[in-house]
């Protein structure tokens, strides 16, 4: 068969391809990423984003095409995000387990995946824990993704949350690869214990989250400062999210109470449509570094 692998990632490699991609080789089908004048017997479309286009709203000379990802079960209706759990199409085991083809991106040279999936926390705004389930549970060891790659990009969602977590950062640990946590590390569920364990992983940068104005997280990020191996604030990134129950006033608290211990807050705004001016004003300051570093807000003028 010709299988042709669609995504509407473009600026990052598609996992879902690339175990597509493993697949299909090993049972000997040629494989491709799309390409639209090209005819396929059966084309898979992976799709992240909800407001991205689809693959057929031009022609697809395909005799099958397959769908699935976030971006097909969400909807947008009215500004609220809508989960349809019967377009929520997971891989099956045999292909969600094997190990990626990353020769299908020959650009990128890091090793990607999940250690777990799910998230105990149930934020409003997020789809993880609707998806994925209200539970961090491992779902891989490092080795079904990762073969001796210097760098490992990983998507776990709340990876803090599994209660196996600390033998899953002893495996990151030993594995001596630059680490990149590209979701949050959960500050809260930080301990002596696993940061001493997060200390010996050879992590890029951490991301943390201060989404809810009304959690005092701030004896957390000062128990990370205290115990913690990285001290650069810039690869100590913590995302505000803002124009979502919180005032302005609550919005600045976070930001200046990160910049104070140590931390580098980064603006995320919900709706940014719908978001007040001094909101998107606050964004523009706090994002852009060398503006951050060299004044106040209220000294801010643009
Ligand atoms: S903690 Fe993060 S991953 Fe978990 S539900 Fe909230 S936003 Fe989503």
């Amino acid at each position: 068969m010709k299988i042709g692998l669609w995504s509407d990632c473009h600026n990052f490699p598609s996992l879902p391809a690339m175990k597509l991609s493993a697949y299909h080789k090993s049972l000997g089908d040629e494989v491709e990423l799309f390409f639209r004048f090209n005819h396929y017997d059966l084309v898979y479309a992976s799709k992240v984003f909800s407001f991205t286009e689809d693959i057929d709203v031009y022609p697809v000379y395909a005799d099958e095409i397959r769908k699935g990802g976030s971006g097909y079960c969400i909807t947008v209706e009215n500004g609220k995000e809508i989960f349809d759990e019967s377009k929520n199409v997971s891989l099956p085991k045999e292909i969600e387990h094997i190990y990626p083809d990353y020769s299908l991106y020959p650009g990128y040279k890091y090793a990607t995946g999940f250690l777990t999936r799910g998230c105990p926390r149930g934020c409003d705004f997020c789809i993880v824990a609707r998806k994925e389930g209200k539970r961090s549970v491992q779902v891989a060891d490092l080795s079904e993704f990762w073969r001796g790659q210097k760098e490992i990009k990983l998507l776990d969602p709340n990876l803090i949350a599994c209660k196996d977590h600390e033998r899953l950062l002893q495996q990151l640990a030993d594995s001596k690869a630059t680490i990149d946590f590209t979701q949050g590390i959960d500050i809260r569920l930080l301990t002596a214990d696993n940061i001493k364990l997060l200390n010996q992983v050879k992590a890029k940068n951490l991301h943390f989250a201060w989404d809810n104005p009304h959690d005092d997280l701030e004896k957390y990020f000062v128990r990370y400062s205290e115990l913690g191996k990285i001290k650069d604030h810039r690869r100590l990134i913590v995302y505000c999210l803002t124009n979502y129950n919180s005032t302005f006033e609550e919005d600045l608290y976070r930001i200046e109470t990160l910049r104070r211990l140590g931390y580098n807050p980064y603006v995320m705004i919900y709706q940014k449509e719908t978001a007040p001016e001094n909101v998107k004003r606050l964004q523009r300051w706090c994002n852009n570094r060398i503006i951050f570093q060299s004044c106040e807000f209220k000294d801010y003028k643009s």
